[in-house]
């Protein structure tokens, strides 16, 4: 039998030699009494050549193919005909003549063309997953998550971690999201969860002595979808024990880097910068600062003292504070723009609104300008450097809105005015993040999880005012976006029953919920902290896609449901029953069963 080969390897040095091949019919054209098929596989196309001469059932045969039969063909490797070269094609010198065809499998016609010539529907390619992936950008992106993943494994294992798989079956962990939950068949009216991440089960992992795990975790957060969210998500899942901040960075950076390196081919220069989070909101206007570029925030206040401004002089009297950014080359940008997206993006942040001033040649020009003495306008510049050709944008108000409306307007003239260089990853990390935050409804909250070890110096103030406690939690950032976070861990029950009864759990109810992580740290608690690192959205920012569904074999919409399976499905009432349901339907619910969401807690 004949060797089988990858279409993309085939060439020159197999000219004169017999092989088998199979794949899909990309192409099919009659030319001079020859039938020519285009035949594909991952690795590219190969060009066969039927001749009813010299081939009359394999003629007989590709006659019947239509584009994506899968076929198998048997021929002799020849060079192409003098000036029917391909040079575009990695084959393009060669053809294969066949002599036997076998169609392997028919194909209806498919919905979309398998290139990437056009933009196809996003529901449509979703329906027809399986025809999606066929092409080469589906190809690209699962082949380099593919390697992704295999190079943090490979770098796990060098740095001597081990994989541990967790339960996907876990009572309720405490993520700050919306659990799904599956209801358990032997104990009615009980119900586990999927876990929103494998945090407790690691910690307990360093409780039971294996003091360096790595798991590539499915995780699952009932929320929402955006571009950058799905239902589930894999993280790349560390803990350590014995360990500092230090050691933790250390490790994560090698394994991202090594990855990085194995599945797009450069590799992100190590160490990476760190930030306190205070440090970052107060330059950036914000904890995901992107670093590629600068405009960072000014505090202009001294540059108003006793100013006829009313913008000024009412922020000032409130309390409150004057911040601005330089925008390089802003001057260009039209004044219904700044008057129009701009303003609304300051205020979407909180604040009331943008002054936007453009420094000219001969002065500066803005609705406010006027209103300005010259020598304010003298130290706004001088405080913002801001050159001929530059525009300022000056908020005045309370903290935080002020710089977030600044961080938000400076990534936004970032993208406007194309500062971020292509290709460029800058990733950072970001630490010290506040303990806790107040809820929507006032309530405390942690910022990352209750498990996460308060800074040592602020104790104290978990009494007294606990906003102002800072964490041992950590983020990555790159280019803006969150790629994951993580602390180093509490270890004493006492400590960890403190924080509980801060966010005003009672003892029976650490009792209940947490009776089991208590005990384990009454049993020789090593220190350890850890990390998860978001694999979708690093290998989304890898290859430069914008959406996380690209590089997702099978994601759901973002409306939260599957076109090609239509799940979420109907439970019928025997499934209901076993379980013990009885479904309360929600207001205005439809009746029929696809692209409906998921029922909520409630309809549990
Ligand atoms: N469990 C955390 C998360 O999923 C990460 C960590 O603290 O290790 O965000």
């Amino acid at each position: 039998m004949s060797e089988r080969r990858w279409l993309g390897t085939i060439g020159l040095p197999d000219v004169g030699g017999e092989l088998t091949v199979a794949g899909w019919v990309h192409h099919r054209r009659d030319h001079g009494g020859l039938t020519f098929l285009d035949l594909r596989d991952h690795t590219g196309l190969l060009q066969v050549v039927v001749n009813p001469a010299a081939a009359a059932e394999a003629h007989r045969v590709v006659q019947r193919c239509r584009l994506e039969f899968v076929v198998e063909v048997t021929g002799t490797v020849g060079r192409r005909p003098a000036g029917s070269e391909n040079p575009q094609l990695a084959t393009g010198s060669v053809e294969l003549a066949a002599r036997r065809v076998v169609v392997l499998s028919a194909a209806e016609p498919s919905p979309f063309a398998i290139d990437d010539e056009r933009a196809v529907d996003e529901a449509v390619r979703l329906q027809y997953r399986y025809l999606d992936l066929r092409r080469p950008r589906m190809q690209r992106n699962l082949r380099a998550r593919h390697r992704f993943v295999a190079g943090l494994r490979r770098s796990a294992d060098a740095l001597g971690f081990v994989e541990v798989e967790t339960p996907t079956l876990v009572p309720s962990t405490p993520e700050g999201a919306r659990d799904f939950l599956v209801p358990s068949r032997l104990r009615p009216g009980h119900v586990w969860a999927l876990p929103q991440s494998p945090q407790l089960y690691k910690q307990l992992c360093m409780v039971g002595g294996l003091d360096r795990y790595i798991q590539i975790a499915r995780c699952w957060r009932d929320e929402d979808l955006r571009a950058d969210r799905q239902f589930e998500f894999t993280q790349l899942d560390v803990e350590m024990a014995f360990v500092e901040e230090a050691d933790i960075f250390l490790a994560v950076e090698r394994m991202i880097a090594d990855a990085w390196e194995l599945a797009f081919g450069s590799r992100p220069p190590t160490p990476w910068p760190r930030l306190s989070w205070a440090d970052a909101v107060a330059r950036f206007g914000t904890d995901k600062p992107d670093t590629r570029f600068g405009a960072e925030l000014v505090t202009v206040q001294d540059a108003f003292p006793a100013t006829e401004l009313r913008l000024v002089r009412s922020a000032l009297a409130a309390g409150g504070t004057v911040r601005a950014i330089r925008v390089a080359g802003g001057a260009s940008i039209p004044r219904a723009e700044l008057e129009g997206p701009w303003q609304e993006l300051a205020r979407a942040h909180g604040a009331g609104g943008v002054a936007a001033l453009e420094r000219r040649a001969d002065g500066w020009q803005g609705p406010i300008a006027r209103s300005c003495s010259e020598p304010e306008l003298q130290r706004l510049g001088a405080m913002t450097g801001a050159r001929p050709g530059d525009l300022v944008c000056l908020v005045a108000g309370a903290e935080p809105a002020v710089g977030a409306a600044l961080g938000a307007l400076r990534t936004h003239a970032a993208r406007r005015l194309g500062w971020a260089p292509e290709g460029r990853f800058d990733f950072l990390w970001v630490t010290e993040f506040p303990m806790f935050e107040l809820g929507p409804d006032g309530g405390l909250q942690p910022l990352h999880h209750p498990f996460t070890q308060p800074h040592p110096d602020d104790w104290d103030h978990l009494g007294t005012d606990p906003t102002r406690v800072r964490s041992r939690a950590y983020d990555i950032v790159c280019n803006g976006v969150e790629i994951g976070s993580g602390s180093l861990r509490i270890t004493r029950p006492d400590q960890q029953a403190a924080v509980f009864r801060a966010l005003g759990l009672s003892d029976e109810e650490i009792e209940a919920r947490f009776g089991f992580l208590l005990s384990a740290f009454r049993h020789g608690a090593p220190p350890h902290g850890g990390f998860a690192a978001g694999i979708d959205r690093l290998v989304m920012l890898g290859l430069g896609e914008t959406s996380i569904r690209e590089v997702i074999a099978f994601p759901k919409t973002q409306t939260g449901h599957d076109p090609m399976t239509g799940a979420p499905s109907r439970a019928t009432p025997a499934q209901l029953a076993e379980v013990g349901l009885r479904l309360v339907e929600p207001p205005g619910a439809a009746r029929s069963g696809a692209g409906v969401p998921p029922a909520g807690p409630d309809g549990v």
